[in-house]
């Protein structure tokens, strides 16, 4: 590992932070962080932190010692001067002199020595920066560190690889316990450089920043040359025998990782998935005990309320054996969630009965000869998963070589699990109604698609978008978020939908609700119509949803926790326009095809349901189109556009929420929703 200190860098950030106000030190301090931070071997995900003790002025105008933390949880890759917190450092180290500390009681210590009161708050890990007396310190999970020391003889092998460089801090939760342990061990054995935290990670320290960075590098390296020069190479494995391909394998996952929501009859609780695979990963499940070391627990202390302590360790999937596989995962998943069920209420018991359990589902899929699933309520938290995973498979992989992986024990995994502070990290859980629940949109670059796809990611919903037009597509991603999915699709084409949902089921592991809204229309007196124009239609306004929908059921049925099926019919379904056979036609018989969904799959808990819709601009009915008409009726456009019993125009927003509501009306199906401000001949009976 080599260092990323770049003069010219250094300078240049020291230079900008002049003009925004901030010191050298505290802009040094930033740069280094952000040098930790972007490499994947350091740290991951907010893990690991760094801090500057400096003099600053507070709001009185007196100068105070403060020590500049980062805050927790935050990102140290792309941190700015917010990401850290001043504490005054004066009553920190004064706490020293206390045996214990309520965490409660120690967080609103900190809050009221903070220079700034709205300042996030510090680093779980912030007492052992304020105990040590360096003017900086650099904390890291870095991977080859961890090797090293997640091994039964973890400090011996430190002893010889760091010698009296760093000292060597026994297990110990993070928290005021653990750093009053590290400032005796400081004390007492001086080390020049810094110290391992065992099974924990590594901590450097330094009188300038490059000095505290570059010892970090140069630490971390040593661990590199130790795993190098004494590895052992992996037997040489054979060949997976083939695989499934994931978008087959995935849905079959995500549903043995889903459970009843007991609460709500028909609700499940769902997660979406990260797939990832690497020749590392597959010779790792060919070469390692599996069994042994999918037990044996967490890379560092903190990844276990990202990734719980354990992954779920499925067989391998082969073309032509999807059932086994289907039933061997379901098994598999059970068993995770009853272990961890068991696990739960041991460790509870033992902490007098008063912590809430989390979901039992796993975070982690590991499926030999394919790859591994993160798993989160969210895309973002399943790709952070997916980090930790790889990272997790890194660090076991080598320990492995060079000994034996040995994570810390149960009882401080549930600690760490189910300890406050650290569950603050994941931030402040509000769960929205489609939360881990994976929407598909046709037609998502159409005015009423955009419109929808924005309201489902409101609702907690991650969004594939469908389109002819793939750049289209991406420009209503991009304004969805950034998990949304772009997908190139033509509905006309049934091999085009099938490669889009493998798309989607390889990006997100399956699909729970679909809006199919792609369509067009064409004109012509029925009599007289080309018999070409009216097959046009139907390839699309019936076809297409046909297609959508059968594509979409199969995922549905591999996943195994019903689903829900959504046709923009339009209004031309129940009451035809003159003149508008070729578009109304097809669309009353997609009205008749969401009526034999809601029939054929109503066992099985998918639902079907359609929004009749009328007058809404779109690629439909475009600028031209309206002044055409208005004029032709001789009303102003917005009389045209609002001629209805309430005279209120309806927007593409309007259709968007009357599928939001269908796909949240968990006992309602073969339904109609009716948004046209009142049309009584197109009403329904
Ligand atoms: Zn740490």
């Amino acid at each position: 590992m080599k260092s990323g200190w770049v003069d010219a860098d250094a300078k240049g950030v020291v230079a900008q932070g002049a003009k925004a106000g901030i010191g050298r030190d505290f802009a040094l301090r930033l740069y280094t962080t952000r040098l930790l931070g972007r490499d994947p071997r350091l740290v991951l995900h907010g893990g690991g932190n760094t801090s500057l003790k400096e003099c600053a002025r507070d709001r009185f105008g007196e100068d105070a010692e403060v020590l500049r933390v980062k805050a927790t949880g935050a990102d140290m890759a792309a941190i700015d001067p917010q990401g850290f917190c001043a504490v005054r450092l004066d009553p920190m180290r004064k706490l020293r002199a206390l045996d214990r500390i309520d965490d409660v009681e120690l967080v609103a210590i900190e809050r009221a020595n903070l220079i700034d009161p709205a300042a996030p708050n510090p680093s779980v890990e912030m007492m052992l920066h304020a105990f040590l007396p360096h003017k900086f310190v650099d904390h890291t999970h870095a991977t080859a560190v961890l090797s090293v020391i997640d091994q039964p003889d973890g400090e011996q092998k430190c002893a010889d690889i760091f010698g009296r460089r760093l000292g060597f801090v026994p297990y110990l939760m993070p928290g005021f316990g653990l750093a009053k342990k590290a400032i005796e061990i400081f004390e007492r054995d001086r080390p020049s450089d810094g110290l391992i935290l065992s099974k924990h990670g590594i901590v450097t320290y330094g009188a300038d920043a490059r000095e505290a960075y570059e010892r970090m590098i140069e630490m971390v390296s040593l661990a590199e040359d130790f795993i190098a020069r004494n590895r052992k190479s992996f037997a040489v494995a054979s060949r997976w025998r083939d695989p499934v391909p994931v978008a087959a394998a995935a849905p079959i996952v995500r549903g043995a990782c889903s459970v009843k929501d007991e609460k709500t009859e028909g609700a499940w609780r769902r997660l979406v998935l990260e797939f990832r695979t690497s020749d590392a990963a597959l010779a790792f499940f060919k070469a390692i005990d599996l069994p042994r070391v999918s037990h044996a627990g967490v890379a560092t202390p903190d990844h276990t309320i990202r990734t719980k302590n354990w992954p779920l360790v499925l067989p391998h999937p082969e073309v032509g054996k999807l059932d086994d596989f289907a039933r061997a995962a379901r098994e598999a998943a059970g068993t995770f969630s009853a272990h961890y069920r068991n696990y739960f209420e041991r460790h509870n018991a033992r902490v007098g009965g008063i912590k809430r359990e989390l979901d039992p589902l796993p975070r982690v899929v590991l499926v030999p000869g394919l790859g591994l699933f993160g798993l989160g309520r969210t895309k973002r938290d399943a790709l952070i998963a997916a980090d930790i995973a790889e990272q997790w498979i890194a660090v076991v992989a080598d320990a492995e070589r060079i000994g034996r992986f040995e994570s810390i024990s149960e009882a401080d995994m549930f600690d760490c699990e189910y300890w406050p502070l650290e569950q603050a990290k994941l931030g402040a859980t509000i769960e929205l109604p489609l939360a881990g629940q994976i929407a598909v949109v046709t037609g998502a670059a159409g005015a009423i698609g955009a419109a929808t796809a924005k309201a489902f990611a409101a609702a907690g919903a991650e969004i594939a978008l469908l389109d002819v037009n793939p750049a289209a597509a991406r420009a209503a991603a991009k304004a969805v978020g950034p998990t949304a999915l772009p997908v190139e699709c033509d509905v006309t084409d049934a091999a085009s939908v099938r490669a889009a949902f493998d798309a989607v089921a390889e990006n997100f592991g399956g699909v729970d609700i679909v809006v199919s809204n792609a369509g067009a229309a064409w004109q012509g007196r029925i009599g007289e119509v080309d018999e070409e124009v009216l097959r046009k239609s139907f390839e699309l306004n019936f076809y297409g949803h046909q297609r959508v929908a059968q594509e979409a059921v199969k995922i549905m049925l591999a996943q195994g926790t019903g689903g829900c099926l959504l046709f923009n019919v339009s209004k031309q379904a129940v009451n035809p326009g003159l003149n508008f056979g070729p578009y109304g036609i097809p669309k009353a018989a997609a009205l008749a095809l969401m009526r034999q969904y809601a029939l054929d799959y109503g066992a099985d808990g998918i639902r079907a349901n359609a929004v009749n819709a009328d007058r809404i601009r779109s690629g439909l009915l475009t600028p031209d189109m309206i002044a055409s008409r208005s004029k032709a009726r001789g009303v102003s456009e917005k009389d045209y556009m609002s001629g209805n019993l309430l005279g209120r125009e309806v927007t593409a927003d309007d259709v968007a929420q009357a599928f939001l509501h269908q796909a949240l009306e968990l006992k309602t199906t073969a339904c109609v929703t009716t948004v046209d401000g009142g049309n009584i001949a197109a009403a329904m009976r």
